[in-house]
């Protein structure tokens, strides 16, 4: 009998980890193949802020997400000794209207407003010409560019890595590659597995990814399902350039920055899609973009292509806590594009709820229940 059962090991299974060690819960992490053999294990890493302005609830949630986490790695780096490559590098929008540009304004006004914590200010620049030469291609910000200081990147792999390293020093976690849930008797609190194997549970985290959806569609009778994959593309390029550069952002395409060269360009976003793990032609399009708006990755060698699903949850933000109709089920996923931002806060809610206790920091429409409230009126509305 284990305290706590998660299943999945990538980035909101591994924080769900991290969190149920500190509150003193035994912990199974069980994972199909090997940590950050999902999603997670790309090689992106943007953490990207919403817009600063129409503030909400989730804003503020991601807000307050994206500062906690540079406290957060800064202490995971030192007690492992490992670096998940963290950087708040800030990040280029170019401006290719003037209308863009008046927008953009009304926005560095708002950023002044919400984006403040304590006593930091983080901005959102509005400039005639990029803080950094020979890196963004002038001629596509006829009207300027947004510099923001707040966006930041981490290098998805050696993070994964650092946060597993910091479970597996734990005597109170245990990681299981290569263990594969089928079957998950809520009531009882038994899981089943693919070697035979069982499991007893006080509380399961259902935090595996895409395939987590099905496993929560089998739980309630409803048609339709409570989430999907989105696919998406990416690459990684050799370019020899200064790490300290922003990433820059235009219309769905982001070139990230890394340590040691690397830089990241990414990503399609896919609803229809016959192989989810391959690229096509599509990354193609986008790396020749890519390279037109940054001369400096230009006949850089690709060093990998790379494909994944990312979770997205029936009602398109995050899905956390506690199963509507099971106790002893708590679900982490549907972090789509934003997850590595904000999944230690959403695991940090998820795991002080099963813990008994109260944080009421997470917006409505991320709680579990939400969304399988849309998943009901789906129901109401399907013909009979
Ligand atoms: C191309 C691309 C670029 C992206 N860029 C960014 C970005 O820049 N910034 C950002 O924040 N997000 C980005 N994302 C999104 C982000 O990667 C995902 O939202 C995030 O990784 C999802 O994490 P997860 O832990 O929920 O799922 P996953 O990482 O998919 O982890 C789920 C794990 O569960 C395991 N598993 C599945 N089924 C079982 C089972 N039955 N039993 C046991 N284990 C199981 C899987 O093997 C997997 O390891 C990107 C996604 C893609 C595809």
């Amino acid at each position: 009998m284990t305290d706590l059962l998660i299943i999945g090991g990538g980035i909101m299974g591994l924080w769900a980890g991290v969190m149920a060690e500190r509150d003193g819960l035994r912990t199974l992490l069980v994972e199909r193949e090997v940590i950050g053999a999902g999603a997670s294990g790309g090689v992106l890493g943007a953490l990207m802020p919403h817009m600063p302005d129409r503030w909400n609830a989730k804003k503020q949630f991601q807000f307050d997400a994206l500062i906690s986490l540079e406290t957060e790695i800064a202490a995971l780096e030192a007690a492992t000794g490992l670096s998940a490559g963290y950087r708040r590098c800030g990040r280029l929008m170019p401006l290719a209207k003037p209308h863009l540009r008046t927008i953009a304004l009304r926005h560095e006004q708002d950023a002044l407003v919400n984006w403040r914590a304590g006593d930091r200010q983080f901005h959102w620049h509005v400039r005639d010409l990029p803080p950094v030469e020979d890196w963004l291609d002038s001629t596509f910000a006829e009207s300027g560019v947004v510099f923001d200081t707040l966006a930041a990147r981490v290098a998805p792999r050696p993070f994964l890595a650092m946060l597993s390293a910091s479970l597996r020093r734990s005597e109170l976690v245990r990681i299981e590659e290569g263990r594969a849930l089928v079957r998950i008797d809520p009531v009882a609190g038994r899981a089943d597995f693919a070697d035979g194997s069982t499991e007893a549970f006080g509380d399961c985290v259902i935090a595996n990814g895409v395939d987590a959806f099905a496993f929560l569609d089998g739980l309630v009778s409803a048609p339709g399902s409570s989430g999907t994959g989105v696919k998406g593309q990416a690459a990684l390029l050799k370019a020899d350039i200064d790490p300290s550069l922003p990433v820059v952002f235009t219309d769905g395409l982001y070139i990230v920055p890394h340590e040691n060269g690397m830089v990241a360009v990414g990503s399609t976003s896919e609803n229809t899609f016959d192989a989810p793990f391959s690229t096509d032609g599509q990354l193609d399009a986008l790396l020749a973009r890519a390279e037109d708006l940054v001369p400096g990755i230009r006949n850089a060698p690709i060093i990998e292509r790379w494909a994944g699903l990312r979770p997205k949850a029936i009602g398109r933000d995050p899905m956390a806590g506690r199963h509507p109709d099971h106790q002893r089920i708590h679900t982490l996923t549907g972090g789509f594009k934003i997850s590595f931002g904000i999944a230690h806060r959403l695991a940090s809610t998820v795991i002080t709820e099963i813990c008994g206790k109260t944080d009421n920091s997470l917006p409505a429409s991320f709680r579990c229940r939400a969304h399988f409230d849309l998943l009901g009126s789906e129901k109401t509305k399907a013909p009979q």
